[in-house]
């Protein structure tokens, strides 16, 4: 069988070159070649000697998952939709800006959290994502958008905010990480590249260890009752310990803050008293709040705050010093906006089969 190069961080193509009698240096070449120009055919590389180039042509492959759809939105914004096989897809955003452009991509088929206001949590899991496809998301948006190395860098943010925990698919998110971040792959610099997670602490205690790119943090409510009941996972990991894990996040790289994200639900967590308990909350850790307005899906049961009622929750962190941004709804017209990713995921967990019966009953 091939080896498919996508899932390659340079760590394991040097490996791979070493294996093979080759010399390590092979290693930047090829990155700079499939990663750098998007290239996936090995006889136009034409730096590489020819045996090289044979040997590659014989014993691997440059195969991103298959692009299913492509859609452009009102705004500009842009989604795939990649098949991942076995009646699964994912999906990947692309949010053109005037000063930056952002690729949001999934790390897993579906997700095991099951957040009440989020449409991919409603429709379980099927699996983890391998590097290559994780990867194969930035590959395939670079070579769509035009992207040509050394000109205008077209992406130049990348958000791990898709479909999925990164954090719970962490083997195969790291090796994605350091091909971000690698200067002959993508170049990004640690803090152009972010990643969302829900909160599972001591992943994000590797992550710090391994890979510290910039941390964006689910938080959505400002004491463990009500966040247990719309993030369940609070119940293994409550704020304390969460808060914690991310003042140990920010004590290696002083400048750095921590974003906390917060979906504004209406009549749920958008009182005076839930902005009043969140400064409470963070106290002294550097950090960000990105407010993100309610993004509906069918049968979601919640509703978006009012505008007002998001500016006045946005001026209540203000006033206590804390930098508080709201997240423009984007690519809404096309099912692009945050939580609305819903892809294809065959549910192996049964999840959504067991909430179906529940309603039934
Ligand atoms: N699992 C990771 C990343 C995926 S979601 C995480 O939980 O952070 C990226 C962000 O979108 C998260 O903050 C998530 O809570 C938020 N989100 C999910 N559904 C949403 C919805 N319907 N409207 C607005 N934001 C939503």
């Amino acid at each position: 069988m091939k080896v498919n190069l996508l899932g390659l961080d340079a760590g394991a193509l040097g490996g791979f070159f070493a294996d093979r009698g080759e010399k390590a240096f092979r290693a930047r070449q090829v990155l700079r070649w499939v990663h750098g120009f998007g290239e996936s055919d090995f006889a136009r590389m034409t730096d590489l000697a020819k045996g090289a180039r044979e040997m590659l042509a014989a014993a691997a492959e440059v195969v991103p998952p298959p692009m299913i759809a492509d859609n452009v939105a009102a705004d500009g914004t842009r989604k795939w939709l990649l098949d991942v096989g076995n009646q699964n897809a994912v999906e990947t955003v692309f949010i053109p800006e005037a000063s930056r452009g952002t690729l949001c991509i999934s790390t897993q088929a579906g997700c095991t959290m099951a957040c009440q206001f989020c449409s991919t949590g409603r429709q379980g899991f099927n699996r983890n994502l391998t590097t290559a496809e994780i990867i194969g998301q930035l590959w395939w948006a670079n070579k769509a958008l035009g992207a040509t190395r050394g000109g205008d860098r077209v992406i130049s943010n990348v958000v791990l905010m898709g479909m999925g925990e990164p954090l719970l698919n962490f083997d195969h998110v790291l090796p994605a990480l350091r091909l971000m971040l690698d200067d002959h792959a993508y170049g990004l610099s640690r803090r152009r590249v972010t990643l969302s997670t829900v909160g599972i602490v001591p992943m994000i205690d590797r992550l710090r260890d391994e890979c510290p790119v910039a941390l964006a943090v689910s938080l959505h409510a400002p004491d463990d009752a009500l966040r247990s009941r719309l993030v369940p996972v609070n119940e293994k990991y409550p704020l304390r310990e969460l808060l914690a894990a991310c003042r140990r996040y920010l004590e290696r790289s002083p400048r750095d803050f921590i974003t906390f994200e917060y979906v504004m639900l209406a009549g749920v967590n958008d009182s005076d008293a839930h902005a009043r308990a969140l400064v409470e909350l963070v106290g002294e850790v550097p950090c960000k709040f990105n407010l993100i307005p309610f993004n509906p899906f069918p049968h979601s049961g919640f509703r978006r705050s009012a505008p007002d009622v998001i500016r006045r929750f946005a001026e209540r962190l203000l006033a206590a010093g804390i930098v508080c941004t709201t997240r423009r709804t984007r690519g809404d017209d096309i099912d692009a906006a945050c939580g609305q990713l819903a892809g294809r995921v065959q549910d192996r967990t049964r999840r959504a089969g067991a909430r179906l019966a529940r309603a039934a009953q």
